[in-house]
């Protein structure tokens, strides 16, 4: 199969990121890019790409099957309409649109041009979340009712755009976008309640951070946090169920699942002390009662999202990620917004969402 020539349009962090990764692909090659900036257009040169004098030109190019947008987020409509009206396939950096309104735009003209729109919802693949999947499906903790998904820094909001609420900046639209999308892919019942509430701690326009919990019809309760004023962070993933609880530290995959034993022999906690106290309740579990795992990656058995968006213009696979889910993750975070704005939950049910 001869492969797909891609060129990226918006050459910066993200785009150069995907220039390297798309190296590996069978199916994929960069064929060049286009960027604003003349300094990432010279860094392009300097790495051999061919740089494209205007969008227009790369359009109007035949020898281009995709465009992948790797710009600031507001900017992602008006070039993925006009790459589809210009007969290309695209793959779209998250978060697709601003709103969700102006994402079913996209979707109608992806439909009337019958070209394939995908999102780079990449974090689907994340060794992290696929462990908590894995975790989840396998019931090993019993019925899980409860999940913590936080991501945690100390440095702020990045860059220059992301500071901007016209451009889409915040990290409810950065971060916030990947969280949300695993934890619904995760979860397989509708969102019946959200509370929220956003951070603005270091004065910008947009929000510095937030916290959101979100309530799943089948009893499912999760806490979905994102900071970027944490000098100590909390675990990337805690996980509860009925017969035991599971952590994921961090990046490096480090965690553990502690769960019960054999509930016919489990053997009393002995009182510890705490503090000028004396507790059993709060005392950890007795060794006999546990069993203690370590957590272990898990083998992805899905192909990568290049190799999938391939196969999907080819007509031999389902996108993995679905637009359909794409406009569920918009709406839930246009609900967040709403939540932290009136200071109150949001029934989901009247969002229509399932
Ligand atoms: P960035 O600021 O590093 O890069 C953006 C680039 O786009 C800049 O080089 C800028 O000159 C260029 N640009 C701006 N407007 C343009 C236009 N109209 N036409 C052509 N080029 C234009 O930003 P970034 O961190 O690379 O983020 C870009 C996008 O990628 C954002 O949507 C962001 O959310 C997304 N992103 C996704 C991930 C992920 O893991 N999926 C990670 C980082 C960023």
């Amino acid at each position: 199969m001869e492969k797909l020539k891609i060129v990226i349009v918006g050459y910066g962090g993200m785009g150069s990121f995907h220039a390297q990764l798309i190296k590996n692909s069978l199916e994929v090659e960069v064929h060049g890019i286009f960027d604003i900036s003349e300094t990432r257009q010279q860094n392009a040169v300097e790495n051999g790409l061919t740089v494209y004098g205007s969008l227009e030109q790369v359009l109007a190019d035949e020898i281009v099957d995709v465009i992948l947008i790797a710009t600031p987020n507001d900017t992602h409509k008006v070039i993925s309409i006009q790459a589809l009206q210009a007969g290309k396939h695209v793959i779209c950096e998250k978060p697709v649109t601003l709103n969700s309104i102006d994402f079913v735009e996209i979707m109608e003209i992806a439909k009337q041009t019958n070209r394939v729109f995908m999102v780079h919802q990449n974090r689907r693949w994340d060794s992290d979340f696929q462990m908590i999947k894995d975790l989840y499906e396998t019931r090993k903790l019993g019925d899980v009712f409860q999940i913590e998904s936080r991501v945690q820094g100390a440095n702020g909001i990045p860059g220059d755009w992301r500071h901007l609420k016209e451009q889409g900046g915040g990290m409810l639209l950065d971060w916030g976008v990947h969280l949300l999308d695993q934890l619904l892919d995760l979860v397989d019942s509708p969102l019946v309640k959200i509370a929220a509430d956003l951070s603005y701690v270091l004065g910008d326009e947009v929000d510095d951070g937030f916290i959101s919990y979100l309530t799943f019809e089948n009893g499912v309760k999760a806490i979905v946090e994102v900071g970027t004023t944490n000098y100590v962070k909390l675990p990337r993933w805690y996980v509860k169920g009925t017969t035991g609880t599971a952590i994921i530290h961090d990046w490096d995959l480090k965690g553990e699942i502690v769960k019960q034993s054999n509930v016919e022999f489990v053997v009393a906690p002995k009182p510890i002390k705490a503090g000028e106290g004396l507790t059993k309740t709060m005392a950890p579990p007795s060794e006999e009662s546990v069993i203690r795992e370590i957590f272990e990656e898990v083998e992805m058995n899905s192909d990568s999202f290049y190799t999938n968006f391939a196969k999907v213009i080819a007509g031999e696979a389902d996108p993995i990620v679905k637009n359909e889910e794409v406009y569920r993750v918009m709406k839930v975070i246009e609900a967040i917004f709403k939540a932290a704005e009136i200071g109150n939950s949001i029934d989901l049910m009247e969002l229509q969402l399932h």
